[in-house]
């Protein structure tokens, strides 16, 4: 064990975005040692880039919002395939968690009241985004942060972990690398707690940044979790789509929200089209009540104008945009329009700065000018660790996890919002969960020493083949796949392939290698990013192709209907057994009747 340093905590948290921030605040408050390990520099994490806002029943603009009606609306959006105790715990503290940030420090938009002014979002009955501009993460990272680093919580930062360590059953540690000069790090711990976020970079176009490579997950599996519900990816249906260079990038939801409407080359409004018939009284019946509601919006009005049809959920506007594509009303660059252009530029800028500046700067675009080009871009995984609603364990005593590395919470498709709200609800009880695992732990684990040094030569191996496959075609070659057979809609036969191709291709992963040195050396790190990416993979395709329907996000054009009877309780499940992928169908959580009576509930019109 000479080659690696070693760092000794109770708790060890992978990640340090959002989840992991608010995990690493809350296991340090209750007095156990925090190390906080993260692949990129400390405030860069994917988090940082959330635009829309954070969902939370605060009924600061619609005075009827209340956490019930978050339930039902999350519930809704997963298609009744959320674990109903997340989904209730999440609309209960999502409130608290969002005042306890601008307590923290957090300057939200505020209404004329002064208090934290709320947009609406897809798929939310009312105005319930917290919001700052469309830089709503960046303020929830530099909150979390600084309160972070206040509370003298370790950071090691640019360190990639590897491989997770057992004592028997439970969790012992971690292993790693710093990504600098590649030197090898032990982290001995007692719990531990996977904040890694997500899976974005198994597909070719996405809004996620290089972080997301599925690792929390991938370890998680290793060590003996089981992922569920990995066959419900989401795409949100708006990424750039020019110039190439961009192409996947976000275009928030935000826009909607704020009036955005779509059109196609033929410069029909074609969202009415695709409503479905559930929820088609939800909506504006016209452009003039559309219109009514986008006014009222603005002027911060009630109306009993209903929302504007491109606010329908995320799933639906996307296969909305893709059918549009395909049967050639697409725009030049194969999207379809986006406009804003229609309200008063400078409260365009206002609200969506980042937007503003990402158009003219990236597309030559004056959004307050003229339409944006937008098309579906792979955005968020519902599927992740399963975990236990109250602590956020999984069923590997010690490892703990949160934010979109986890699954449960959001079901069969997320409403936007719901992940930052998610990750400070769901970091905060990982961080109690996993040091009151700890403070109570009787003896502490053990590392072993040969575990150790087999994580190391898993490292060390890719600089034995400097003539091998290069990882970085093996990587594209997975991400064609990915795009071709699993994508925004699904058939049995293009699954079966690929997943057979993924079967094929991975046979190459004994012959990738790499010349260089281990300083900075990204093609070595993608080396090993490359099992995760292969796993998550694999583990989408297959849990996909066992669920024969539609449901959320999970699109099959063989099998185009929502089949409650046979499919609306079973979660998916993958864990590993003798090695090998092993799927299972497991029943839902059973909803006790108090929480089912809100559903029946006659809903209120939307409120501006
Ligand atoms: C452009 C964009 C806009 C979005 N807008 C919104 C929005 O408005 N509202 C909303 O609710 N959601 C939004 N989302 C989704 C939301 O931002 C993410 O789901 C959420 O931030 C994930 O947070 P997290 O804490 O789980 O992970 P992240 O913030 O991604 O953090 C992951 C952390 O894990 C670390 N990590 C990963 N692998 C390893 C490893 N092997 N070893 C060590 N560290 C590791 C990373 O370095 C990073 O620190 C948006 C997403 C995108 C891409």
């Amino acid at each position: 064990m000479a080659n690696h340093e070693t760092h000794e905590f109770d708790v060890v948290v992978i990640g340090a975005g959002g989840a992991g921030l608010r995990a690493a605040i809350e296991a340090s408050a209750q007095g156990v040692t925090v190390g906080l390990v993260c692949k990129s520099l400390l405030g860069k994490a994917h988090t940082v880039m959330a635009e829309g806002g954070v969902a939370a029943a605060l009924a600061n603009v619609d005075a009827k919002d209340g956490w019930q009606t978050h339930f039902c609306d999350t519930m809704k959006g997963g298609k009744m395939l959320n674990n109903w105790r997340m989904a209730q715990l999440h609309a209960q503290e999502a409130p608290d968690r969002v005042r306890e940030l601008e307590h923290w420090g957090a300057v939200f938009d505020r209404t004329k009241e002064g208090k934290i002014l709320q947009r609406a979002f897809g798929g939310h009955t009312y105005k319930r985004l917290c919001h700052v501009g469309d830089r709503t993460g960046l303020e929830m990272i530099r909150t979390l942060q600084d309160k972070g680093v206040h509370q003298g919580i370790k950071v090691f930062m640019e360190c990639a972990v590897t491989r997770l360590l057992k004592d028997g059953d439970r969790i012992a540690g971690a292993f790693g690398y710093f990504r600098e000069d590649g030197r090898y790090v032990l982290f001995k711990a007692k719990a531990v707690v996977l904040a890694t976020g997500g899976v974005g970079k198994s597909f070719p176009i996405t809004s996620n940044s290089w972080e997301y490579t599925g690792d929390g997950h991938a370890l998680a599996y290793d060590a003996g979790a089981d992922l569920i519900d990995m066959e419900f990816v989401q795409f949100h249906p708006t990424g750039m789509v020019h110039p190439p260079g961009v192409r996947g990038l976000l275009v928030t939801e935000g826009v909607r929200g704020e009036g955005g409407i779509l059109r196609n080359s033929k410069q029909e409004r074609f969202m009415w089209k695709y409503l479905p018939e559930a929820s088609r009284k939800d909506f504006a019946e016209s452009e003039e009540e559309a219109t009514k509601w986008v006014d009222a919006a603005l002027a911060g009005e009630p109306t009993d104008a209903r929302r504007p049809p491109e606010l329908s959920t995320r799933d639906n506007v996307a296969r909305a945009i893709y059918t549009e594509v395909k049967e050639g009303r697409g725009s030049p660059h194969g999207g379809v329009f986006l406009d804003i252009s229609y309200q008063d530029p400078e409260r365009v800028k206002k609200k969506l700065p980042s937007m503003y500046h990402q158009f003219k700067d990236l597309a030559d675009v004056d959004i307050t000018a003229g339409p944006m080009e937008v098309g579906p871009t792979m955005h968020y995984i519902m599927g992740g660790i399963r975990v236990e609603a109250e602590t956020e364990e999984s069923r590997v005593p010690g490892l703990f996890a949160a934010g979109e590395c986890s699954g449960g919470m959001h079901g069969a498709n997320r409403l936007g919002g719901n992940s930052l709200s998610d990750l400070i609800v769901f970091g905060r009880r990982a961080g109690l969960g996993a040091a009151e695992y700890a403070k109570n732990l009787g003896t502490a684990p053990q590392v072993s020493e040969e575990e150790v040094k087999e994580a190391e030569a898993e490292m060390e191996e890719p600089f034995s083949r400097p003539e091998g496959k290069n990882p970085y075609d093996i990587a594209k070659r997975l991400n064609e796949i990915m795009s071709d057979y699993v994508g925004i809609f699904r058939t049995e036969a293009d699954m079966q392939t690929g997943i057979n191709k993924l079967q094929e291709l991975k046979k190459q992963l004994p012959n990738v290698g790499i010349k260089g040195t281990h300083a900075y050396n990204p093609g070595w790190h993608l080396c090993r990013d490359l099992k995760n990416m292969f796993i998550c993979s694999e583990a989408i395709a297959r849990s996909a192709l066992s669920r024969t329907e539609s449901r959320g996000a999970h699109s099959r054009l063989d099998y185009p209907n929502t089949e409650e009877e046979k499919w609306g309780k079973l979660n998916t499940s993958v864990f590993k057994k003798d090695g090998e992928m092993t799927l299972e169908h497991t029943p839902t959580l059973t909803m006790p009747d108090d929480l089912k009576e809100f559903f029946l509930v006659k809903k209120e019109p939307a409120h501006a």
